[in-house]
């Protein structure tokens, strides 16, 4: 029987920011496992911010599976990370998220490529490149440099093998920025998938000396460059199938009043990127607006011409948030809005 190489990856207990962890599991099966073969595991919480020396055991769960096209016979293998009874750890976001198959994820995560510091492509000694405008979807070494593309296409190259279901990758406003799209139906599909993802890219850098910067805005207020979101794009089967101008009204209220509750768990320093400029509202504002790429929530066109049915997307999740906790906070909101007693007959049609 092949021995495989299960990777076993969770999230610590660090604040606000948890980190990626993995350690690997050598184990006989006669195929590619499935997640039902695979086994609770377990770590050691005092290291990982997750539990107090004397009793540091915690328990690693499986929750889904991917190929690893790095490592012959290679396992990617998301976990939660549970007490040592099985009930969910605190740190453990995953497993706040409300079950519901009919909700799909889209999530547009930016991030920077650092290389000594600096993004990659800005001058090392200090100093700038050329200021934003051309980097933006572009092509050529003055827009894009050597290394960066071969990463991006490497880590694209591997999501797809690993069943990531990626919707699309494309260079961003700043240099030495870029975004990928990964979309996924069920509530926790699409962060499961990012998480994974964003392992995957960590990894692959390490051989390019090269680290990611997760951070919304890693060069600060006081130049004239992009912060990194993680645009979150979200629908649920009442809004694609029923929709309507009033529930979408009601929607809209309801992520207003909880806009701080929102705000807490679209990841941190987030104040520093939405300040109303560079294509964002401001953190204390809510707003929603058709096609309107400066407010809290875009309403696609294709939203208002469809009778108010499809997505939306949320403008403020930054890209060092949590998808767990995201998802986890858009579905709260949503399952406050009560849903109109024409809708079953309106699904019907
Ligand atoms: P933009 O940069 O213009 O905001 P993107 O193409 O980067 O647009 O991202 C839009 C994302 O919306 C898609 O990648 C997809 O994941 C997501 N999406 C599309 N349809 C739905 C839907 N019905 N429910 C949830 N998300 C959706
Ligand atoms: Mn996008
Ligand atoms: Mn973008
Ligand atoms: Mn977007």
């Amino acid at each position: 029987m092949p021995k495989y190489k299960l990777e076993y990856i969770w999230l610590d207990g660090y604040e606000p920011v948890a980190n990626l962890r993995s350690k690997t599991l050598v184990k006989e099966f006669t195929s590619f496992p499935k997640l039902k073969d695979l086994p609770n595991w377990g770590f050691d919480g005092s290291s990982t911010r997750q539990a107090e020396g004397k009793s540091s055991d915690c328990v690693l769960k499986p929750v889904s599976v991917y190929p690893d096209a790095t490592r012959q016979n290679g396992v990617l293998v998301m976990c939660e990370v549970l007490m040592p009874d099985l009930t969910p750890h605190v740190s453990n976001s995953r497993a706040t998220i409300l079950d519901d198959s009919g909700a799909w994820f889209g999530f547009e995560q930016e991030y920077f490529l650092y290389q000594n510091g600096v993004p990659l492509g800005f001058p090392e000694g200090g100093g700038f490149p050329f200021p934003q405008g051309k980097y933006y979807t572009g092509v050529g070494y003055d827009a894009v440099g050597d290394i960066a593309r071969q990463i991006v296409e490497e880590h694209l190259d591997l999501c797809l093998e690993a069943g990531i279901n990626h919707e699309g990758i494309n260079a961003e406003v700043a240099k030495g920025q870029w975004e990928f799209q990964i979309f996924g139906k069920g509530s926790r599909t699409a962060a499961d998938q990012v998480w994974v993802a964003r392992y995957i890219l960590s990894r692959l850098c390490e051989q390019y000396q090269v680290e990611v910067n997760w951070h919304c805005k890693p060069l600060g207020l006081d130049v004239d460059w992009n912060g990194s979101g993680m645009h979150s794009n979200f629908s649920t089967t009442h809004m694609r199938e029923v929709g309507g101008k009033d529930y979408f009204e009601a929607l809209m209220a309801a992520f207003d009043k909880h806009k701080n509750e929102h705000i807490a768990v679209y990841g941190p320093d987030n104040h520093l990127r939405l300040t109303g400029l560079h294509e964002t509202q401001s953190i204390d504002k809510f707003n929603y607006g058709i096609a309107n790429r400066g407010a809290s929530i875009r309403v696609p066109h294709s939203f208002v011409n469809n009778d108010y049915k499809g997505y939306l997307e949320d403008r403020r999740p930054n890209s060092q948030g949590d998808p767990y906790k995201i998802a986890s906070r858009i579905l709260q909101t949503i399952a406050t809005v009560p849903l109109k007693g024409s809708a079953p007959k309106a699904k019907k049609k």
